[in-house]
């Protein structure tokens, strides 16, 4: 059961608006290096297209129309948009759900220190992240200080040409015998991710007098003192543009492909759809999967139950059953990355059951490790149902298993939504290098998967 590669069905026209999606992709995830910036990113788009706030309308209790286009956007760092339907919400909502957070360094509360001369800020990685890959490379500082007054100060340092970068020294080969013996696990301790960022000594400063040199220029250029960092969120993040990978710029080499690419698909898929579906359409962009989906604004917690009981209770369907009728009514897409075959490391994979660049959206019935544990195992139903959507619609797709069996695993959000009794089943995009600095991925299978959310969208 091989799977054809979608690039040799492409016309010249769409080749074309292959291309264009990812010129569009590239500019969302160069922008959206944190979940914050992705939220704002995705707001503008919204905007955009037509789509309003639904705290206003919460506000007013303005009565629901289909077609009326929402966003609600939970505490900046997650945002779910809806297109009202022409059914009830009881009938149940067609989903679709990516997360938005990408492994990372975040700057620990008190992270400023200095050591013979060199000036740092100490870190707590984010998210599975293999250390020894985050040194040595130009790093960016993205993020918030919120002072006392509850204003906030938002930090992106890094990315224009004209900003300082920050990097993570490494020992030179000539004299890392010691480290080159350990394994790789152990590289690069995680207590030792710490980014330099000075070592100018301030005149007339005695003691730390590079850390009083750094600290009097974040004041004077950002207006927050050592103190705000307390209440801070800044995220470390590669330096640099997602860019075209390989001569034929077939590929996207970029930080956080995991899992903005399936989000920006969904947002295309939401923009393109025009008029009024049948069911409400949903799109959820999630935070804190990377960390097992905890917090207040990750799938965890109840933020998406709540906004649709909002909407029920404006459309005149009150009440905990019918609430429970429509998540159970549900379909969702849980749309996130999957491991793409690497040529390299092919003994981590089983090729029959490996997702390929370039071969479309990928399913993944069930994720998990050692016997699929902690996995949302799709029902064979679920599985058909969306075949024929995929095949009417004529969207190339492959399915894939997170490589051997006892190689390893990994979960997304699917089991989450799945707890509400709806159908549930992970696709997206195949990802080289995952939760590297730099991810690669292949232009035909986001253009695949932005096909494949339309069509579910609309039809499941
Ligand atoms: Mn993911
Ligand atoms: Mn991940």
């Amino acid at each position: 059961m091989e799977r054809e590669i979608a690039w040799k069905s492409y016309t010249k026209k769409t080749l074309g608006e292959v291309m264009s999606l990812a010129e569009r992709y590239k500019d969302y995830l160069s922008a959206g290096k944190t979940e914050r910036e992705c939220v704002c990113e995705a707001v503008k788009l919204a905007e955009k297209n037509g789509y309003c706030c639904i705290y206003k309308a919460i506000e007013e209790g303005r009565p629901l129309n289909a077609g009326d286009r929402f966003y609600l956007n939970y505490m900046g760092k997650c945002i779910v948009l809806f297109i009202i339907g022409k059914q009830p919400f009881e009938k149940g909502m067609n989903i679709i759900g990516a997360h938005i957070d990408s492994p990372r360094l975040d700057i620990k509360q008190n992270p400023v220190y200095e050591s013979d001369g060199l000036v740092y800020m100490d870190t707590h990685y984010y998210g599975g992240i293999k250390s020894f890959q985050w040194v040595a490379l130009p790093l960016a500082l993205h993020g918030v200080v919120v002072k006392k007054d509850g204003s906030t100060v938002t930090v992106n340092v890094g990315e224009n040409d004209s900003d300082p970068v920050f990097c993570i020294s490494d020992i030179l080969p000539h004299l890392g015998q010691d480290q080159a013996k350990r394994s790789a696990a152990d590289v690069i301790d995680g207590e030792a991710l710490d980014i330099i960022v000075g070592h100018q000594p301030l005149k007339g400063e005695e003691k730390e007098a590079a850390i009083a040199n750094v600290l009097k220029l974040i004041t004077e250029k950002y207006g927050f003192e050592e103190e705000d960092l307390l209440s801070a969120e800044l995220e470390v993040v590669p330096a640099g543009k997602a860019r075209d990978l390989g001569f034929d710029r077939s590929m996207i080499l970029g930080y956080g492909h995991d899992d903005r690419v399936c989000a920006y698909a969904q947002l295309e898929a939401m923009f393109s759809i025009k008029g009024t579906p049948e069911k409400t359409v949903c799109c959820i962009l999630t935070d804190k999967e990377e960390i097992g989906s905890v917090g207040a604004t990750g799938m965890r917690a109840r933020y998406f139950e709540n906004a649709i009981a909002e909407l029920m209770h404006l459309n005149g369907e009150d009440g905990d059953l019918k609430l429970r009728r429509c998540l159970g009514n549900s379909s969702m897409l849980s749309c996130d990355v999957s491991a793409g075959f690497d040529p390299a490391y092919a003994g981590a994979f089983e090729k029959k059951n490996a997702a390929f660049l370039g071969k479309g959206v990928c399913f993944n019935k069930f994720t998990g490790s050692r016997g699929k544990g902690g996995s949302n195992d799709a029902n064979a139903e679920f599985m058909a149902r969306c075949r024929k959507i995929m095949d009417e619609g004529k969207v190339k797709f492959q399915t894939a298993e997170l490589g051997k069996v006892n190689q390893g695993g990994g979960g997304t959000i699917a089991y989450i939504c799945a707890l509400y009794g709806m159908n549930v089943i992970d696709s997206g995009v195949a990802v080289l290098s995952m939760h590297a600095p730099w991810e690669v991925i292949s232009k035909a299978d986001l253009y695949e998967s932005y096909k494949a959310y339309k069509e579910f969208a609309l039809k499941a």
